[in-house]
């Protein structure tokens, strides 16, 4: 037999509100999925090729979309399969000091470029105390107040780093504490590029799988609302979402690069994983006015998206026309260096949504930021 690997899926089925599960199996051989309905114990989907899965999208936690179904990963389905995919994977956590967060689309093209993706996020500010729990291994040493009050001085960006050997791999990327010395020992390393000294460094990886666990329980806490809060400042904003498609095809960098370059602020950042409900009621001014309704609320609800808060008067109007023409293909005719024309596929995988209408603005960022941010 070929060898393949088995996951335990949920798939939530709107036409009946119900979650159903699924045993799913992948054949890296051809590419091939299968699935089995696990309630009423029979084949649900024949072994088929399916292009659009590939086997980096398969591990515990992710969601998937096979034949437009968003599956997800609640469990492996075997030890095979654990052993194979699940060893290796590793959390951990990055964070972007305030001396490059107006860099971060360069430092996330360099995460991605190494294989790891990133599963959380979040711009924040820490006060004072908080840089110092953080930093509470430090508190003896010579540099312990400078560095706490220069983590504390802006925004910083928490990452949840995912992937084989994610720890060593965002500390070799982040390269020697000091700068300088990163500059002669590791040029390639982010601190090599961007970093200024020992203090101004970039930003910061956890050193054990211990520290890890403790350093993302610290910025994403299991428990709603007591983790540091998000930089959302509602005001003078429009709102936009990096979408799935995008976020999943790695372009969230490039995208935030753009973004920068052309001279907006992004005053908040955080991404979410919207559910259906959730996309079905921040879409619903598009209900029955959009063809794509259907279609974009599926696309939001695919996988997690990057929501920005994008700060500056005037910024509704000069951001959608940034944005370009919501269909890809028109854009690339009429506006070639928008969002939409560079990095959009279709009229629904389009890259990013923007706020509409300028008295939008607040609430749609009301709506991650408050409501969904809880
Ligand atoms: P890393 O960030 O590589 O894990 P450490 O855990 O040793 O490095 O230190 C934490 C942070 O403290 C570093 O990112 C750096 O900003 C700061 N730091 C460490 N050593 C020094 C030093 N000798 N002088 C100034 N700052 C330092
Ligand atoms: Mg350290």
């Amino acid at each position: 037999m070929d060898h393949r690997y088995a996951f335990l899926t949920e798939w939530y089925d709107p036409t009946a509100a119900l979650l159903r599960r699924y045993q799913l199996f992948y054949y890296p051989k051809d590419g091939s999925v299968e699935m089995f309905d696990v309630k009423n114990q029979r084949i649900f989907l024949r072994r088929t090729k399916y292009d659009h899965l590939h086997p980096e999208d398969l591990f515990v936690g992710n969601r998937v979309n096979v034949f437009s179904r968003q599956l997800n990963l609640i469990d492996y389905g075997d030890q095979y399969t654990a052993n194979k995919l699940g060893s290796k994977k590793e959390r951990t956590l990055a964070f972007i000091k305030p001396d490059v967060v107006t860099k971060i689309g360069d430092v996330l093209e360099s995460i991605y470029a190494s294989n790891l993706i990133v599963t959380k996020a979040k711009m924040t500010k820490l006060t004072w105390s908080q840089a110092a729990d953080f930093y509470v291994e430090h508190q003896s040493k010579p540099f312990f107040n400078n560095l706490v009050q220069f983590v504390s001085s802006g925004p910083v960006v928490a990452m949840e780093l995912m992937g084989d050997e994610a720890m060593s791999i965002w500390r070799r990327l982040l390269g020697p504490a000091d700068s300088a010395v990163a500059r002669k020992e590791a040029p390639q390393s982010v601190r090599a590029q961007f970093g200024t000294d020992g203090i101004k460094n970039v930003g910061h990886g956890s050193d054990s799988l211990a520290a890890a666990a403790r350093e993302l329980e610290f910025f994403f806490p299991s428990t709603i609302g007591i983790g540091p809060s998000n930089t959302a400042i509602y005001t003078d904003c429009t709102c936009c979402i990096i979408k799935p498609h995008a976020v999943s095809e790695g372009l969230t960098g490039k995208i935030l690069n753009s973004i920068s370059d052309a001279g907006f602020e992004i005053s908040a950042l955080q991404m979410f994983n919207v559910d259906r409900a959730n996309a079905e009621e921040f879409y619903e001014v598009y209900k029955g006015v959009v063809i794509e309704y259907p279609s974009m609320v599926t696309e939001l609800c695919s996988g997690p998206c990057m929501v920005l808060e994008i700060h500056g008067s005037n910024t509704p109007q000069s951001f959608r026309e940034f944005c370009g023409p919501a269909d890809p293909e028109i854009a690339r005719h009429l506006r070639p260096t928008t969002l939409r024309a560079l990095y959009g596929k279709d009229k629904v995988k389009n890259a990013v949504h923007c706020t509409d209408l300028p008295e939008d603005g607040v609430l749609e960022v009301q709506y991650f930021f408050k409501i969904l941010d809880g």
